[in-house]
């Protein structure tokens, strides 16, 4: 079938169904010129770090001071990119879509910025810090007065869940029923390598969702449909085929 007979077939899936959910990863961003994590490179000062080991409690407990300076490092990137027509195609089809709802792993604000409303963070926001004793959490102040920040003498950490860590029950929940109740679920632009943001393909399969995934390099799970190229490519073209 050709690549238009697809993104055909995927937009009548789309508006027959009931409810749709979309998962986001890092790929969606990539064409804003935020590199993904698994793939990145050319991120000069930062190329002899791993962001798998600067991600972690551990790093943190270590050297807070050398992860709150790549997160520094990593809230310029996204305060200098802009949104792409991926992010924007995806704002408009909450419009087109009214039961949509927005999944992402990404901890920019760059859905945010393209207008999309119903977002659920999984893995926290890079523009927000939380207490490392209380559970506070407090918008970071732009720029930094002091690394690591500290608000009433407790030291905050990035409000992002890293690896090894748990995300918030009450965030899982919802992203786990917006899988199961899905009738059509787009997965774009991630490696489905991170857990539990990974169960929710099976998950939303299991439940008899249709799935379809876009990436340049799919992961072809069994039982998905495959629009295979970039978010800022393939969304805009899903949409002319839904107006
Ligand atoms: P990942 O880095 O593991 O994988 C990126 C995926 O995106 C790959 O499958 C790749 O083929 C695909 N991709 C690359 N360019 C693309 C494009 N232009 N359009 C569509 N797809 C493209 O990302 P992940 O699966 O999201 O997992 C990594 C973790 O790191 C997540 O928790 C995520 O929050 C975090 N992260 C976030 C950002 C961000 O907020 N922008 C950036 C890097 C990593």
């Amino acid at each position: 079938m050709t690549e238009n007979l697809e993104l055909k077939k995927a937009a009548s899936w789309l508006k027959q169904a009931k409810s749709v959910t979309v998962l986001t990863g890092a790929g969606v961003s990539q064409e804003s010129g935020i590199p993904t994590f698994r793939g990145a490179s050319g991120e000069g000062l930062w190329e002899k770090y791993n962001p798998m080991e600067l991600a972690t409690p551990e790093a943190f407990e270590k050297d807070p001071e050398l992860v709150w300076r790549w997160y520094e490092y990593r809230r310029d990137l996204v305060r200098n990119a802009r949104p792409n027509a991926g992010h924007y195609s995806l704002a408009r089809l909450e419009n087109l879509l009214p039961s949509l709802s927005l999944i992402t792993q990404n901890v920019d604000d760059l859905h945010q910025r393209a207008g999309s409303r119903n977002i659920t963070r999984l893995h926290g926001n890079l523009f927000e810090a939380r207490g490392t004793q209380s559970s506070c959490v407090i918008p970071l102040p732009d720029p930094l007065r002091e690394i690591p920040p500290h608000q009433e003498g407790e030291m905050l950490r990035p409000n992002i869940v890293w690896f090894g860590e748990s995300l918030d029950s009450k965030i899982l929940a919802r992203a786990f029923d917006a899988a199961r109740q899905a009738e059509v679920l787009l997965v774009i632009g991630t490696s489905l390598q991170v857990y539990p943001a990974a169960l929710i393909l099976p998950l939303a399969l299991e439940s008899g969702a249709r799935v379809i995934e876009i990436n340049p390099f799919p992961s072809r799970v069994p039982g998905t449909m495959v629009l295979e190229g970039t978010a800022a490519k393939i969304l805009p073209a899903l949409e002319a085929e839904l107006i």
